[in-house]
């Protein structure tokens, strides 16, 4: 496939799923502009990133060293978000160049982000990332943790804790990730009578799900394969 052709999946692609956002936010009397799209690059080749740099400004890594090299690569206008786990030793790394951290997991690693933040001068905007199904190979805090602990979060001086972040266990069906996303914006109300934090973002909702997220509330989605339909990935 030569170049010309791989923009024309890739813009192609990206229509289809803004127009997808559109849908689901009319269903939901909801403004398209309320909702984040983060294109996942995490297995896209980098031509494919730059394609589709000049169309889209926003992107999601999954992994920090990954992360570093596309913000090496790339034009620097672009907003690198990280959405999967974050080593303590890469915190460092990460914090200069994530505009939004999604996956935080654990308090041992948020006091680690606050303790660097404060070190190098930021206010790193994060998602404290849920385990809402429950299930055991899944990171992320306890639904039932989280709101008995959450006073915690205001011993934190360096870090924004915008929202909340989750992941639906594989389904077959979108309408199998309704109640996890459902109950991921329910315990984000019960939060905020805790908090003084507002806890605006809900990042939730990937290819297989995104318009049923957006239908429960998600301000972020987190969209890889379906952006990159047709393309060869390098096996
Ligand atoms: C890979 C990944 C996505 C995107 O998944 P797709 O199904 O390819 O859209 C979203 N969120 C996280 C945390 C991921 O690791």
């Amino acid at each position: 496939m030569d170049a010309a052709a791989v923009n024309e999946v890739l813009e192609s692609n990206l229509q289809a799923v803004q127009t997808s956002i559109r849908a689901a936010c009319d269903r939901a009397g909801r403004d398209p502009s309320a909702v984040k799209l983060v294109a996942v690059t995490k297995y896209a080749e980098p031509e494919w990133v730059a394609a589709l740099s000049r169309v889209h400004r926003v992107f999601g890594e999954s992994r920090p060293q990954q992360l570093a090299a596309r913000v090496a690569e790339f034009d620097p206008q672009i907003e690198w978000h990280l959405i999967g786990q974050l080593q303590r030793n890469k915190v460092r790394l990460v914090l200069p160049l994530a505009h939004t951290i999604h996956s935080v997991e654990s308090w041992r690693l948020l006091d680690r982000i606050d303790l660097i933040a404060g070190d190098l001068r930021l206010r790193p905007r994060v998602l404290i990332e849920v385990n809402v199904s429950g299930e055991s190979a899944k990171s992320g805090f306890a639904p039932a943790e989280l709101l008995s602990d959450i006073a915690r979060l205001s011993q934190y001086e360096n870090v924004n804790v915008t929202g909340l972040m989750t992941m639906a266990p594989a389904a077959d069906h979108a309408e199998q990730s309704r109640p996890v996303f459902r109950q991921l914006a329910e315990l984000r109300d019960q939060l905020r009578e805790r908090t003084s934090c507002e806890l605006d973002e809900l990042s939730m909702g990937m290819s297989g799900d995104f318009e049923v997220a957006i239908e429960e509330g998600a301000t972020i989605v987190r969209v890889g394969s379906r952006l990159f339909d047709g393309l060869n990935y390098r096996a």
